[in-house]
């Protein structure tokens, strides 16, 4: 099948995956969760040390990419690894390729949990949103959907249109080295707001080397943004995990 029919196709079904998706844990199979109480437990958990900054696991303080680059970002925080063994690998494999956007709440529950265990304060939720190629095959911008739910829970307004995706660059999983990926998404993101003085909570999916968020913290700062903080589902490890 072509790609434009493969892709059509996809768009005409989606809603109806969506619908017919049987809401089971992606772990163990009990009904009526995606993630049951007892898998969330047992899912890998990004633990420290991490980057203060990127997060990147295993280091101590602030790594030497960030010391170098100097990100704008002011601290990515997520509750997973990125692991192939864990369910929430699943999940977001299934939120971005499977057009399964019934995850989105369950995975913004998972966020407002972690968030709440040290609350902060922030003005504003703004998705790390997806391309407007992406959306059109997709059907929407999975951070988007995620940051909605988020919001809702945490009481705080989303600025869905704060940030607009103006480059589509290649998949941060299928960049090899974290010089390239860095490369790629420079001038990604464009931001049209006033943001002076706000304290930003950037919502993504998954982190994987933390220069998507770096690029959309600049472009939120170069619209006032007084601090940018990131928080992602999941944290991918330095080299993909086989587990
Ligand atoms: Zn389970
Ligand atoms: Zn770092």
């Amino acid at each position: 099948m072509n790609t434009a029919l493969k892709q059509w196709t996809e768009r005409l079904w989606a809603p109806a995956l969506d619908i017919l998706f049987p809401i089971r844990c992606l772990d163990c199979g009990a009904p009526g969760r995606f993630f049951c109480p007892t898998c969330v437990e047992r899912m890998p958990k990004l633990e420290e040390p991490f980057c203060e900054i990127c997060a990147d696991p295993g280091t101590e303080g602030i790594c030497g990419w960030c010391l170098d680059r100097e990100p704008e970002i002011d601290g990515i925080q997520a509750p997973y690894l990125y692991m192939r063994s864990s369910p929430i690998h699943k999940a977001i494999a299934m939120l971005k390729y499977r057009g399964i956007s019934a995850l989105a709440p369950e995975l913004a529950e998972l966020l407002s949990k972690f968030l709440q265990k040290s609350p902060s304060t922030f003005d504003c939720i703004v998705p790390v949103v997806s391309h407007p190629s992406r959306i059109r095959r997709r059907g929407y911008s999975q951070a988007s959907l995620i940051a909605s739910h988020l919001g809702e829970r945490l009481d705080i307004p989303v600025f869905e249109d704060g940030l607009t995706r103006v480059l589509n660059a290649p998949s941060q999983l299928a960049t090899r080295s974290r010089e390239q990926r860095w490369d790629n998404v420079q001038d990604s993101f464009n931001s049209e707001l006033d943001l002076s003085g706000l304290i930003v909570l950037l919502v993504d999916d998954l982190v994987t080397t933390g220069s998507t968020a770096a690029a959309a913290a600049h472009a939120l700062k170069s619209a006032g943004a007084l601090s940018v903080f990131c928080i992602a589902v999941a944290r991918a490890t330095p080299r993909p995990q086989r587990v």
